[in-house]
């Protein structure tokens, strides 16, 4: 469920400098596609455009063979879940931050998100716990423990589509290995599209596709890739 078709897609956010020169990809339902390339290349855009926060000027984007101008924006919101880099939490409890993706779930379903993002155990360990109060006014969490608290909040809402737009980007090495484990496991049979400057983060993705000044200039798997080289 929930596969990705883009579709010669053109787009510009000023329409004297073209950002995406017609970009064609697919991501199967239950796979995962990872788009790398330097900054600056339209990756963000992608993922942008799949949520609709801009409609392209011309070519398709398709889920499940639906172009996406035709579903109603909420749908398609609730089919998608994104981790973006810098997760910013809302002033409020670390329950209400991780339900935010599904306001009627249960403590126990908050709890299990939790424990499957590894960071139960922690939250648990808090004077409040889950009712503690985080962001500005309350507690300071880390880079990786906002990434966590994401990443339990995507588990909760469990859509078929999940975006992770250099979800560990801002990440040091050891807390990027860490939150990757948690990534592999959202990401598990559910069609990705994961959003990354380097190669050696997407290993594991069923196609990677390099994009250049808003071109597909190579794509194949990992190990494809890195013979050419
Ligand atoms: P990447 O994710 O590969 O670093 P982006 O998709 O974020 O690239 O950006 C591609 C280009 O579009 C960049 O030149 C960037 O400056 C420009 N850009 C991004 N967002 C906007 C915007 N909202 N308005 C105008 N230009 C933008
Ligand atoms: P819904 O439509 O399901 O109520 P939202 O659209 O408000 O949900 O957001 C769903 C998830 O996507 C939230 O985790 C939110 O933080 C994240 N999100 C929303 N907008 C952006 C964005 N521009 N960049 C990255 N993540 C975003």
């Amino acid at each position: 469920q929930g596969a990705i078709s883009f579709k010669d897609v053109h787009f510009a956010y000023d329409p004297a400098r073209p950002i995406l020169k017609g970009i064609s990809f697919e991501v199967p339902a239950g796979k995962t596609v990872a788009v790398v390339g330097p900054s600056g290349a339209g990756k963000s855009t992608l993922s942008r455009l799949l949520y609709r926060f801009y409609d392209i000027q011309s070519g398709a984007v398709t889920v499940d063979g639906q172009d996406i101008r035709h579903v109603t924006q909420k749908s398609l919101r609730s089919a998608i879940g994104m981790v973006p880099q810098d997760t910013v939490l809302f002033n409020d409890t670390v329950a209400y931050n991780i339900r935010y993706g599904r306001p009627s779930a249960s403590d126990a379903e908050v709890k299990a998100a939790a424990e499957i993002a590894q960071i139960a155990h922690f939250i648990e360990l808090l004077p409040e716990g889950f009712e503690t109060k985080v962001g500005e006014r309350g507690l300071k969490l880390s880079g990786g423990e906002k990434q966590r608290v994401a990443i339990a909040r995507t588990i909760l809402k469990a859509p078929p589509i999940l975006i992770l737009d250099e979800a560990t980007s801002a990440l040091d090495t050891t807390t990027e290995r860490e939150i990757q484990t948690a990534l592999d496991v959202v990401s598990k049979n559910r069609t990705t599209l994961v959003i990354a400057h380097r190669l050696s983060t997407v290993i594991g993705a069923d196609e990677i596709i390099v994009l250049k000044s808003g071109e597909i200039t190579e794509r194949g798997t990992h190990a494809a890739l890195l013979e050419k080289d």
